[in-house]
């Protein structure tokens, strides 16, 4: 089809949303390493697991064998009320850069939590239901996952604790109470409500708290809970799995028109959004059906895959859970206190970490000035107010479209745009007030956060 052929938004039917998730796991030639008992050093168990996580979830997350795993058809009831999302040729964003480059973006922000977060949480409240479990428990640091999964759970009829990081339910109270409309219990961690709240406190009175620490709260309610689960946003394998929904459609869609990116970018935090949307195509690659250029991009303040040591570490501040292996600044990291845009996690998914290790993808830091300055252009010429953490994706994606405009190279580029930025003006209210800084931490600064690895045989 001729370039003119291509509308503006390219949407699937309803019955073209896809009817599987892509499992990376079963395509790569090298698993990545098993996730660690911390006090037996030995591989994680399903059983270990089980107290903390629902039994389906487990059993996607030991999954390395099936390619395509069916989506439930209440999941995909559920998906019908905001997918499929829709991938937008940037036609004007092309033109105001006067590039060759043609540029795709999918949208994942067309649901009231603002990001693709809600495809993992209404899957992992679903398992949670059918398991006959009461409650589930997570943490939120800027709120979109808290957002998400109290959608979900009000959806499914679970009761839902959020243990949310101090400051931004300070900065965000009108996050706090989407999710309290939606029913979910809303707790500022650190709390005095679990044992590893009420330490952490004590050992920093006054802290703004951690999302590490948020987490331990989180898991700790879950286990000392009857007929309760913890359910975590990102970096697992059974999240970039329900996240594959994103390039399951993007590739359907494409097919549909006959486009072939060369280029796929998105932001990195923990990994989920950027492993699901590559899902497919990097299936591909792996398999020598294309050569496409995988670009993860992260914060330059929290730069996990590009200056972080691939090493087993535990993906919490207060040490409790399981340790994976994976690129990461050490459980100990706390970004730098202006960094205002998102993406702030210590460690990355072991799925990306091992398809970064292994050379399938490359991945580039970004400034946060530079990413508001992106977010704005965007915002002004497309019309989407984007979240910080897309807008890591944006800024690259107009750099390498600039970049094809000095060549004369009319690359096809394709980015994850994750989510709407309502809820992060306090960060845009820096930018345009000209009071946003950079800050890219030291080599010493990182060794404080690489010196708390845990000092294990595996680590040596
Ligand atoms: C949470 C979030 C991210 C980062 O999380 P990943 O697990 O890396 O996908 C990116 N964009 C938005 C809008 C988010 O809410």
């Amino acid at each position: 089809m001729s370039k003119t052929q291509i509308p503006y938004k390219i949407y699937l039917s309803e019955n073209e949303i896809p009817r599987h998730w892509y499992n990376l796991n079963a395509v790569m030639p090298v698993k990545h390493d098993p996730f660690l008992n911390p006090a037996t050093l030995k591989p994680c168990t399903k059983d270990d697991l089980r107290p903390v996580f629902c039994d389906d979830c487990i059993e996607q997350e030991f999954n390395r064998t099936d390619l395509y795993i069916d989506i439930p058809e209440e999941i995909r009831d559920f998906y019908k009320m905001y997918r499929p999302s829709p991938l937008v040729r940037a036609y004007c964003l092309e033109k105001a850069l006067g590039t060759p480059a043609k540029i795709y973006y999918k949208f994942e922000g067309n649901n009231t939590s603002g990001s693709h977060k809600l495809n993992s949480a209404v899957a992992q409240a679903y398992y949670a239901k059918k398991q006959g479990l009461k409650s589930i428990t997570t943490e939120t640091g800027a709120g979109q996952w808290g957002t998400a999964l109290s959608m979900a759970a009000a959806y499914f009829g679970l009761d839902l604790t959020v243990y949310m990081v101090k400051v931004s339910s300070e900065q965000k109270p009108h996050r706090r109470e989407v999710m309290r409309t939606y029913g979910a219990k809303v707790i500022a961690s650190p709390s005095d409500t679990t044992e590893a709240g009420r330490k952490i406190l004590k050992e920093f009175p006054g802290t703004g708290g951690s999302l590490g620490c948020a987490i331990s709260e989180a898991v700790e309610k879950a286990v000392t809970t009857d007929s309760c689960r913890y359910v975590l946003g990102s970096v697992l394998d059974h999240v970039v799995l329900h996240q594959s929904i994103i390039g399951q459609e993007t590739k359907a869609a494409m097919e549909k028109y006959g486009i072939q990116p060369d280029m796929i970018i998105g932001c990195c935090g923990g990994g989920s959004n950027f492993g699901g949307l590559i899902g497919p195509f990097m299936g591909d690659k792996i398999m020598g059906k294309n050569n496409i250029d995988f670009i993860g991009v992260e914060p330059a303040s929290c730069p996990s895959l590009t200056r972080g040591k691939y090493a087993y570490d535990f993906c919490d501040s207060a040490k409790i859970t399981p340790l994976a292996r994976m690129y990461t600044l050490g459980c100990g990291f706390m970004p730098a206190p202006n960094h205002a845009g998102g993406l702030r996690y210590h460690g990355m998914s072991p799925i990306v970490s091992a398809l970064y290790h292994q050379g399938y993808m490359r991945a580039v830091t970004v400034e946060q000035t530079k990413v508001f300055e992106a977010a704005e252009k965007f915002a002004r010429i497309e019309g989407i107010l984007p979240a910080p953490e897309s807008s890591h994706a944006i800024r690259v994606a107009i750099d390498e479209a600039l970049r094809c405009k000095e060549t004369g190279e009319a690359k096809t580029i394709l980015f994850g745009l994750t989510g709407t930025g309502y809820f992060d003006m306090t960060a845009y209210k820096q930018y345009n007030d000209g009071a946003m800084t950079d800050y890219i931490p030291t080599d010493a600064d990182l060794q404080k956060g690489f010196d708390s690895l845990p000092d294990i045989p595996q680590n040596k």
